[in-house]
């Protein structure tokens, strides 16, 4: 079965999103994903609260800080640690029975892979709908994945609810589970969508988090 699912979001258990965990289903559904995976900033708690709290289908995971950039890991069940290099990480991930992402490699401003980007990851984020520059960024994820083999996924890399699902993968999955779509992206059996957000969306972000600052100063 084909499973449309935006695999990188982060909820407000990472510090720097306004997605809650309401927010993350509404729009989830909202634009017709079927799951979605919550990728939060070197944690997993969040992650784990939602998914028992709401029928959707939620696949835990994580975005890990790791010393050579960022690293998404989806179907784990412990913490992976920051700090260790990308190598270590992915072998770190892979001992907890997960998938490797090698997210937003090529983007500016952000903790990105580059050559760090080895063969051992199971996946690379070919599409990330907030990237930065949009087509040259996926252009050279693409020639990394075609070298290296590696599967090709699709997420938005959200920190607001409007923002989820402009990035988007279609996972041939044999069964709407976490473990099944974790088998189906390390096999190749996926494919990356998505367009990238609408400048206007990520500036009514930046309003609504500088609302929320103001907010908690007035109230401090
Ligand atoms: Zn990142
Ligand atoms: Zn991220």
């Amino acid at each position: 079965m084909q499973i449309k699912a935006d695999l990188h979001v982060h909820t407000t258990y990472s510090k720097d999103s306004l997605i809650t965990p309401k927010d993350l289903v509404y729009y989830a559904k909202k634009r017709g994903l079927n799951a979605v995976a919550v990728t939060d900033h070197n944690q997993l708690e969040g992650a784990y609260k939602i998914a028992k709290e709401t029928d959707f289908l939620i696949i835990p995971g994580m975005e890990v800080s790791s010393s050579d950039g960022h690293i998404v890991a989806l179907n784990i069940h412990e913490l992976i640690p920051r700090g260790f290099s990308a190598v270590e990480t992915v072998e770190r991930i892979h001992k907890a029975g997960g998938v490797a992402i090698a997210c937003h490699p090529y983007v500016q401003f952000k903790g990105c892979l580059r050559e760090k980007v080895c063969a051992t990851f199971d996946a690379i984020e070919v599409i990330n709908a907030r990237a930065f520059p949009f087509k040259n960024s996926v252009k050279k994820a693409e020639e990394t994945a075609e070298r290296l083999k590696l599967s090709r996924v699709a997420g938005t890399d959200a920190h607001y609810g409007p923002q989820i699902g402009y990035g988007y993968t279609v996972i041939e999955a044999a069964e709407p589970s976490v473990e099944a779509i974790a088998k189906a992206i390390v096999e190749g059996h996926c494919q990356p969508f998505g367009q990238p957000v609408p400048f206007t969306l990520n500036l009514q972000q930046e309003l609504q988090r500088v609302k929320r600052m103001a907010k908690k100063f007035i109230h401090t």
